[in-house]
């Protein structure tokens, strides 16, 4: 029997640099789904962001990405629908969309039970574990507080911590992240999270991750004298980072974030479809098409 063909998309803007439609193309061939996996452009507006997503759902769509800059509005247009993830809540953000099938199968329209969940921070903890870091009982130092590292601290926190001390240019912001996860999930432990500016942050940390996009301009984090780690990672990629060139030269592993990218793409393509992906796989696959 021939297998019906499942439509995906990844929507943002820019989008045409977009890696999500190769990677989801290894997996596909993993799992032998037969998939389309389609870059959408969208203006950068909340009702052109609402009609793309409602369009491709009616249209049959099975599963869309969201990538900048529309994580925040995606996370807006599912709570108005069929609701979010815990994942999904405590980031304030969403990056994998879906139709909530308890929602249709109670009579519910397509343009109603739209359901969104965050997959960015669980794919970085298993980029991390993958590469025999350890995270049970680690001392966490997080830089940035916008949408990708809120992500993070849920499962950061799940997969056993220590401490996790957030630090950012705007103190405030990474301050009421503090205060906003203290009562946001019971399975965060406000005694263990800790804030500071970026330029504050000091002592020795088990890991240390950038979530900050400083790397798109090439500028580097200033850093005090006294901050050191076993490792460290860099959620940007495919370009010269000077926060991993910084540890390097201090002794510390280190990694940048492409195989957070294809973590999080694995989650959402294994969430849409029910196939798990063998994420070393399909990585060495990618990484050898790209060279
Ligand atoms: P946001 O715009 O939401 O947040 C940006 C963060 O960077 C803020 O904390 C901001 O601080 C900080 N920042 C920006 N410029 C500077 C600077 N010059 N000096 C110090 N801090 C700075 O971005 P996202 O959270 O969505 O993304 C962050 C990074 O993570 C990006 O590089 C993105 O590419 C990467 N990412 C990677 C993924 C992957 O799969 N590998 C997935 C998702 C994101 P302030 O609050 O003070 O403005």
């Amino acid at each position: 029997m021939t297998q019906a063909m499942q439509h995906f998309i990844v929507i943002g803007n820019p989008i045409a640099h977009s890696k999500s439609p190769e990677i989801h193309e290894v997996f596909a061939n993993q799992t032998g789904c037969a998939i389309r996996y389609g870059r959408q452009y969208c203006p950068d507006d909340a009702a052109s962001f609402t009609a793309v997503v409602e369009a491709f759902f009616q249209g049959g769509g099975v599963g869309a990405n969201v990538t900048v800059p529309f994580k925040q509005l995606a996370y807006d247009l599912c709570l108005a629908q069929g609701g979010v993830s815990e994942h999904a809540r405590i980031a304030g953000a969403v990056n994998t969309l879906l139709l909530n099938q308890d929602m249709l199968n109670n009579g519910a329209a397509v343009n109603e039970a739209l359901y969104g969940d965050n997959t960015d921070g669980q794919g970085l903890v298993n980029h991390i574990k993958s590469l025999g870091w350890q995270l049970q009982g680690a001392r966490v130092a997080l830089i940035g507080a916008g949408g990708a590292a809120r992500g993070t601290i849920l499962p950061l926190i799940q997969a056993g911590i220590e401490t996790l001390t957030i630090a950012n240019r705007t103190m405030s912001k990474a301050a009421d992240l503090v205060a906003e996860l203290s009562v946001a999930s019971p399975s965060i432990d406000a005694h263990k999270i800790t804030s500071c500016t970026t330029t504050e942050l000091s002592g020795h940390f088990d890991v240390i991750i950038n979530a900050t996009s400083i790397g798109l301009s090439g500028d580097t984090l200033p850093l005090s004298a006294h901050l050191s780690c076993n490792q460290a990672y860099d959620m940007m990629y495919g370009r010269e980072l000077p926060f991993l060139q910084h540890f390097t030269d201090r002794g510390a592993q280190i990694s940048d974030g492409y195989g957070m990218l294809i973590g999080q793409a694995a989650l959402s393509f294994e969430r849409w479809t029910g196939h798990t992906i063998d994420v070393t796989q399909a990585t060495t696959i990618l990484k050898n098409q790209s060279t």
